[in-house]
């Protein structure tokens, strides 16, 4: 992680003596990193609060919708057609209505991650009732994972992008637990990857 590097230059700044070119560049370098974290620790902790934690009832495919228009243009500038099949009728969840449209963002975004650089990426997103749950499936023809990937998914930092948090995964996963909901995933390199979330649905009147 980002503190790690400007640790490592500390460590070095006080051991060494080191022209003034060199430590010029250790503290641009640290700086960086600092203003890196700070990005990281803002966007992770707006969402992580436990305000806005409150479980409440919400409707699923309009908050789908909301989260799909604002990831278009993501998918566009990416090359990535993105697809969404939904029920014509609403579906009732119990959760935090700004935590599941982050996860929703950090699952669609890592599938258009993973397909924007193959031929006709494509993003299908769908939702389907299969009571006592609802299934959101994301399913890419992106690069894909191996088995060694796929086992470390989720853990807290673990990246295979240049710029990547591994934070995502670890909020959504964490998210998606809190909601009593559960996450299987299956996937093959270079062919893609298919997510599969389930979502107790909520009890009592419909609309
Ligand atoms: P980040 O996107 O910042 O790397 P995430 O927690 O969102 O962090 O994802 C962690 C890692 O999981 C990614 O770097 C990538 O290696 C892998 N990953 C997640 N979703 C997909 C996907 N749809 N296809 C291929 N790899 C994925
Ligand atoms: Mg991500």
């Amino acid at each position: 992680n980002p503190l790690t590097t400007v640790l490592g230059f500390l460590q070095l700044m006080k051991s060494g003596t080191f022209s003034p070119e060199k430590m010029n560049r250790f503290l641009e370098i640290s700086m960086e990193e600092i203003r890196r974290t700070e990005q990281i620790l803002s966007e992770y902790l707006s969402i992580s609060k436990p305000a806005a934690s409150l479980q409440q009832r919400l409707e699923l495919i309009s908050q789908m919708q909301a989260v799909v228009e604002v990831m278009t243009s993501y998918a566009n500038m990416n090359n990535v057609a993105l697809h969404v099949r939904c029920p014509q009728t609403p579906i009732f969840i119990s959760g935090s209505t700004a935590e599941l449209k982050q996860l929703l963002v950090n699952f669609i975004k890592n599938a258009i991650e993973a397909s924007k650089d193959v031929t006709k990426g494509t993003v299908e997103i769908s939702i389907r009732e299969e009571p006592p749950h609802v299934v959101i499936q994301i399913e890419d023809n992106g690069i894909g994972m191996t088995e060694e990937q796929l086992n470390r998914l989720g853990s807290i930092y673990y990246s295979t992008k240049m710029n990547g948090t591994g934070l995502g995964l670890t909020f959504s996963y964490q998210a998606i637990r809190a909601m009593n909901g559960s996450v299987s995933v299956s996937s093959e390199p270079l062919s893609g990857t298919t997510f599969l979330i389930r979502l107790p649905i909520a009890e009592g009147v419909k609309g």
